[in-house]
């Protein structure tokens, strides 16, 4: 018997069960997959550290979760610069003075601000991600940027979506090209993997273990389950299945020692049918040298359907109100925690920083 079961060894499980440890509580970490990690695994292929599930950049506004994270892990300074293709031409993105002053010629920034000015719409009724960025940026930028980007993404009009899917990413007035804008910015030199390895360092863990296939031997093992699978494969679908959206990477080892400028490049022409294109050595520019090789991936937005990957919560109200039904039946003795079990779209730092909440809440 141990203090808590702990299901999934991504950062949320990662967290909650150092944190557990280290405060004497006995822990069991089970995935069913044969890797710890969750999203953030990355393995390392011919000398170079590829993310498996998507490019992770590790950014925070946070000192505490900044100093925290470094306990496990050392860290470069990589800031992420992305590109954007638009017909074979890379732009500047996310959009600022760089971004204009490419599609619009030179010009002093206080011409290129006036133009800006000039070309966003005067929409009032902006709830939509459509009306949003038009009245943000304008349509010609919209339509270059991303019209394309976003129905590939969603699979459906950006009319259709509501704006807080975009207004994460910023639109600035200066000539700041980094796509974050956090305090602090970097990967772990050794990858995420030895990261997570880390943080679960003398703490038991079974891999290849489905806990939804043999619950009740798993729940015998503990007091408390920390649950962080998906909410409505838990509930066995009683309050219907949630919607997502998922993706398909296709990893290429290339003979060349450099694809591409920058680790991302996006590209929202709508014919092409990925989204970003990464090559993974610009992560740790100091390896950049090391090989004549490189891995680049590129990433295919998909239709979710079950067995597939679960990456992007499709937040309606109708998933919101799913979810809520969901969690208002959610046993005692369980902890639900993460990007699946609370349907929500995290970044690391935001997932680390609810995992430590939820452990130090149990503890007072
Ligand atoms: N987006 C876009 N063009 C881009 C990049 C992003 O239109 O080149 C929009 C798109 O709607 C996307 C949203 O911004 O779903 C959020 O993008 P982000 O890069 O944050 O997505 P993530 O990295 O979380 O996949």
């Amino acid at each position: 018997m141990v203090d808590y079961l702990i299901v999934g060894a991504g950062l949320y499980g990662a967290t909650f069960a150092r944190t557990m440890t280290d405060h004497g509580k006995t822990c069991l970490v089970i995935d069913k997959r044969s890797h710890i990690a969750g999203n953030v695994f990355s393995k390392t292929v011919d000398g170079i550290e590829v993310h498996q599930y998507g490019p992770h950049i590790f950014h925070t506004n946070s000192e505490m979760i900044w100093d925290h994270v470094r306990q496990f892990a050392t860290f470069n300074d990589y800031r992420h610069k992305v590109l954007s293709d638009v017909n074979g031409d890379k732009y500047s993105f996310p959009i600022n003075l760089k971004t204009l002053e490419s599609l619009w010629g030179e010009m002093s920034d206080a011409e290129l601000l006036k133009k800006f000015e000039s070309v966003k719409s005067a929409h009032t009724h902006n709830e939509t991600l459509e009306d949003w960025a038009i009245a943000e940026v304008g349509e010609e930028i919209y339509r270059k940027f991303i019209y394309g980007y976003t129905k590939k993404q969603w699979g459906t009009e950006p009319a259709n979506l509501p704006r807080s899917i975009i207004t994460r990413i910023p639109v600035r007035n200066n000539r700041d090209d980094n796509y974050h804008a956090a305090r602090f910015s970097g990967i772990p030199v050794d990858g995420y993997t030895s990261m997570v390895a880390n943080m679960l360092d003398g703490i038991r863990v079974i891999l290849d273990a489905d806990y939804l296939e043999n619950r009740s031997f798993w729940d015998s093992w503990a007091r408390t389950v920390v649950y962080t699978g998906p909410v409505d494969e838990f509930f066995d679908y009683e309050h219907g299945e949630m919607k997502w959206r998922s993706l398909n990477f296709q990893h290429r080892m290339l003979k060349t020692p450099q694809f591409q400028d920058v680790a991302q490049v996006n590209h929202p022409d709508e014919h092409v049918p990925y989204t970003r294109s990464i090559e993974h050595k610009h992560f740790v520019p100091s390896t950049m040298g090391d090989t004549q090789h490189t891995v680049v991936t590129l990433e295919y937005p998909q239709k979710y359907i079950r067995g597939l990957e679960k990456y992007y919560p499709v937040c309606d109200d109708e998933q919101r109100s799913i979810y809520e039904a969901y969690r208002k039946i959610i046993p005692s003795n369980f902890i639900f925690g993460g990007r699946l079990a609370t349907y929500r779209y995290y970044d690391m730092d935001q997932v680390i920083a609810s995992a430590l909440s939820d452990a130090r809440n149990r503890l007072c």
